[in-house]
């Protein structure tokens, strides 16, 4: 039976991946050693983190005044990291609340300055991207803060905000590499690994260099930006073994034609899913907005929730696994990242028409 996993990270990672991975375990490159037991200053090693930084500079076309850094603490520290390195002494930040990780960073935010809620969805359960000309922002801010994809709610913008001379700051987590970004429009991007890019462990910040070297006094050693630019995020010993996987997703999306590539397979797979939704007569449904819905992570509620138990039941039994909805939300998510292939998402199409059917 073919397995397809719709977790929303740690997520499915490429097949071809894994069995490269597996082949060069023991003995990476006839080094006699396991990525895993290099030395993080050797040249192997030295090798596999300089490349992996080569190809997602070349993925995303991210500019020469752009630092791409590897660090850990997962998209959660950056919570932290982004307000203590980049408020710069201003007053405050605006921070756009779209759900779950946007309110989870503002939150964090406000224990280190004034945050502004430039503008929200609130007043509709979180379930559309609030229009541009509606955001109340503040040309003062220190910079303004937005979540691209939001991976419980499923909203994902379509546009990028124009914040002019005040930094633009993306929580990409759940849809970096999923679409083509021109890097140049923000002053940080940042990611936690585990869905589009490799292991949980590694979180991808990418900054601006002029946002680099003014964090807060007193701002620990390992939350300065700076300190890990400067060091080529070796400061610490890294999570070498998860950029080394990382590095193999990048060329394994090099080979794959790219995030223009990407994205056009995760057209396709959203719409045969969100048409299969949408065409249910009311048997299954989602919450969002239509134009603001994720290509990557598709909420969907059954219409008797006395069913969810049995859907995923019977959804495990044909191979579609971890297709259960966030524990704030209930119901089904089906998280279609990049390594999700087409087949997989037909596959569960397929079985929702059939159980529909049976219990329509
Ligand atoms: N932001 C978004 C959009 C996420 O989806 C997640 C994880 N699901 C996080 C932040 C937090 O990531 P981490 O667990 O790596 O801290």
């Amino acid at each position: 039976m073919t397995i397809y996993n719709f977790s929303a990270g740690p997520a499915v990672l490429p097949k071809e991946v894994l069995q490269q991975a597996q082949a060069e375990l023991p003995d990476w490159h006839g080094s006699g050693m396991s990525v895993m037991e290099m030395s993080h200053r050797g040249k192997e090693y030295m090798g596999i983190h300089a490349q992996a930084i080569a190809d997602l500079r070349d993925l995303m076309g991210i500019p020469e005044n752009y630092k791409v850094l590897f660090l850990q603490g997962g998209a959660h520290l950056q919570f932290s990291m982004i307000p203590l390195n980049l408020l710069r002494g201003k007053a405050s930040a605006d921070y756009v609340n779209t759900g779950e990780w946007s309110k989870k960073a503002m939150n964090e935010a406000k224990k280190f300055g004034k945050v502004n809620e430039a503008a929200s969805n609130a007043d509709k359960n979180f379930t559309y991207v609030p229009a541009f000309d509606s955001w109340n922002c503040d040309p003062n801010a220190a910079y303004l803060h937005y979540t691209t994809n939001e991976t419980i709610g499923g909203v994902e913008f379509g546009w990028v905000p124009d914040t002019g001379v005040v930094p633009l700051v993306a929580d990409m987590s759940s849809n970096i590499l999923s679409r083509p970004y021109d890097v140049s429009k923000f002053g940080l991007i940042y990611a936690g690994a585990q869905k589009n890019i490799g292991p949980a462990g590694l979180a991808v910040v990418i900054v601006r260099d002029d946002l680099i070297g003014q964090a807060a006094a007193n701002t620990p050693t390992m939350l300065d930006y700076k300190i890990h630019a400067d060091a080529d995020s070796m400061y610490n010993t890294p999570p070498t073994y998860g950029i080394y996987m990382a590095g193999l997703v990048f060329q394994w999306l090099k080979k794959n034609g790219g995030v223009a590539a990407m994205e056009q397979a995760n057209i396709k797979k959203a719409d045969l899913l969100y048409t299969a939704i949408d065409a249910s007569n009311g048997f299954y449904h989602c919450p969002v907005n239509k134009a603001d819905r994720s290509r990557m992570n598709v909420p969907f509620t059954l219409k008797d929730a006395n069913l969810d138990g049995e859907f995923l039941k019977q959804a495990d039994a044909r191979g579609l696994l971890q297709l259960k909805g966030h524990r704030s939300v209930g119901g089904m998510r089906a998280s279609i990242y990049n390594a999700m292939p087409l087949a997989g998402v037909q596959a569960l199409v397929d079985f929702m028409g059939e159980f529909a059917r049976q219990r329509g």
